[in-house]
């Protein structure tokens, strides 16, 4: 690597880095190479997409960082991604030795000042000459000086930047990553799901929380037999899928559960997106492959409820899950609240 790559990616990196602090991404390898890529402006249809993605959401959702990664970043070439890797490493590297150096200036200094006491305890001691005295000051002066300067580079992160990397260094090893999406509907799974409620709570962004449920989903089970039941809950995916809009995401929360996160709007506007998924589930027919016969009459049931401020993500998802018990209790097929 020339001295001229490794400069643009450290500017790279020091462009990134904020970024990815501003939209609550963690600080994991992909994300390093997901944001390195953007800010380096080496995939346009990526910068657009993760533009799109920030202003849906006012930050970047950690589902919506891995499939970007996925899609655009971790499909580059091997040689790509190596390069990309060395210069994060040999990055890394850097900064440690940065810091260790400053470390050792600090204790050197702290050694130095003890030793210019003992010289000045002999000044008194010895009668040392003016000369004598002065040679010692303009040390301890040009040393300070030295110190203070090499200090105040990095002094007050070096803690957490210290731990940073090392975790860092640790996650390079194995950059091996859980899989996203649910095998079943290809939806976002639940994992997914609880990451990015959990960093949209602890950004405090305005959005609201759909609980989908479908309704008597046993019967279909008994009746059809649990492959048809299969078939029921994709078919469901993918209307829900379909029906996302405006940076929506659907995820599938548990066995025949959805869950949707409708970013930046209000009660109101979500639940009448919730009424109009209604709607559209009611409307589908599967097809059971036994018998060739279409069967309709899927419904599903829906609780919606608001972030509040400084809400949980648990909290959030059991006021949602309350309203969506009270539209079971009260017959199904409809969303809560009124
Ligand atoms: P309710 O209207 O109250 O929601 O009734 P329900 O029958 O839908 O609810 P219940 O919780 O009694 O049953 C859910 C069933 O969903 C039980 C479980 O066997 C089935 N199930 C869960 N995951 C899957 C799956 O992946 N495939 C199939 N075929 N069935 C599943
Ligand atoms: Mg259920
Ligand atoms: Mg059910």
């Amino acid at each position: 690597m020339t001295d001229d790559d490794f400069k643009k990616s450290t500017e790279n990196l020091k462009k990134a880095v904020p970024l990815m602090m501003k939209n609550y991404v963690a600080a994991t390898p992909a994300n390093y190479a997901l944001w390195y890529t953007y800010v380096d402006n080496a995939i346009p249809q990526l910068n657009r997409e993760l533009d799109s993605v920030v202003e849906n959401f006012g930050i970047c959702p950690p589902a919506a960082s891995e499939q970007l990664y996925n899609t655009y970043v971790a499909s580059r070439t091997e040689t790509d991604m190596r390069d990309l890797r060395n210069n994060i490493e040999i990055l890394v590297n850097e900064v440690s030795r940065s810091m260790s150096d400053t470390l050792s200036d600090t204790s050197q200094f702290s050694q130095l000042i003890d030793k210019s006491f003992d010289n000045l305890e002999r000044v008194e001691d010895q009668a040392m000459s003016m000369d004598e005295v002065m040679t010692v000051i303009r040390q301890l002066v040009s040393e300070s000086r030295e110190i203070r300067h090499s200090t105040r580079f990095l002094n007050d992160q070096l803690e957490t930047a210290t731990r940073e990397i090392n975790q860092l260094k640790t996650q390079l090893a194995s950059v091996q990553q859980d899989a996203l999406f649910d095998s079943l509907t290809s939806l976002y799974n639940r994992r997914s799901f609880d990451s990015d409620l959990n960093t949209l709570c602890r950004s405090e962004q305005k959005m609201c929380l759909i609980l989908a449920d479908i309704d008597h989903f046993k019967v279909f089970n008994d009746t059809y037999g649990h492959l048809f039941g299969d078939t029921v809950i994709k078919g469901i995916a993918r209307r829900l899928q379909l029906s996302c809009r405006d940076g929506i995401q659907a995820y599938r929360f548990g066995g025949e559960e959805f869950a949707m996160i409708v970013p930046n709007k209000s009660l109101r506007i979500a639940r009448q997106f919730g009424e109009s998924l209604r709607r559209a589930v009611e409307k589908l027919s599967v097809k059971d492959r036994r018998t060739g016969k279409q069967i309709g009459n899927i419904t599903i049931s829906m609780g919606v409820a608001e972030l509040e401020q400084g809400e949980k993500g648990e909290s959030l998802i059991e006021r949602a899950d309350k309203l969506l018990y009270e539209a079971k209790e009260l017959g199904r097929n409809r969303v809560m609240p009124i």
